[in-house]
């Protein structure tokens, strides 16, 4: 599948240890911890004109460790918390599936599936999109999808560093002055 190539650039973020602090099976606002430096981060990218979108995969559902409704209600807190600070989620994408008990799927990252929806549904140019995540499937999801800035965050409670190809150990200050420039992105 190639990737689109809409008119919109996105900043792909994956959930749980990105956007918030990992905690296994998460689904209560009182248990949501936002990441330092999560705000400021999506603030700067809206500004270089970046739509943010979260795609993260939520096999708790599957496992029956939560419901849908429960995550649900959770995203729409965490989308109400961002536009409080004045970033507009412009899409929230996950995969409630689990192998051993769904069966296999297309949006399950490393899958590709909520990337390329998300692409079609906002129109984006995945080719001059931006994919964070604190896994390696995420990166492998975004880089099945075409995107090809890919960058694996470190820091359990906040943004600490970033690595991308290139750039390894990067401030996270510093990524909307690496990656935000569109004139030096083919
Ligand atoms: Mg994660
Ligand atoms: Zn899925």
């Amino acid at each position: 599948m190639t990737a689109p190539r809409g008119r919109n650039k996105a900043l792909f973020l994956d959930r749980d240890g990105v956007v918030n602090v990992e905690k296994n099976y998460l689904h209560e606002v009182a248990d949501f911890e936002f990441m330092e430096g999560i705000f400021p981060l999506c603030s700067r990218f809206q500004q270089l004109g970046f739509w943010i979108v979260v795609v993260t995969n939520q096999s708790g559902i599957a496992q029956g460790f939560y419901a849908e409704s429960d995550y649900l209600e959770l995203e729409k807190w965490m989308v109400g918390e961002f536009a409080r600070r004045g970033v507009a989620i412009s899409g929230s994408y996950h995969c409630p599936h689990h192998p051993e008990f769904t069966g296999d799927c297309d949006c399950r990252k490393p899958k590709p599936g909520m990337i390329l929806e998300a692409g079609l549904e906002l129109d984006l140019d995945l080719t001059r999109s931006v994919l964070l995540g604190d896994k390696e499937r995420d990166l492998e999801a975004g880089r099945r999808a075409g995107i090809p800035r890919l960058g694996l965050v470190h820091g359990l409670t906040r943004l600490e560093t970033v690595d991308f190809d290139g750039f390894p150990g990067t401030n996270p200050d510093d990524l909307p002055a690496i990656l935000g420039d569109p004139s030096g992105w083919a």
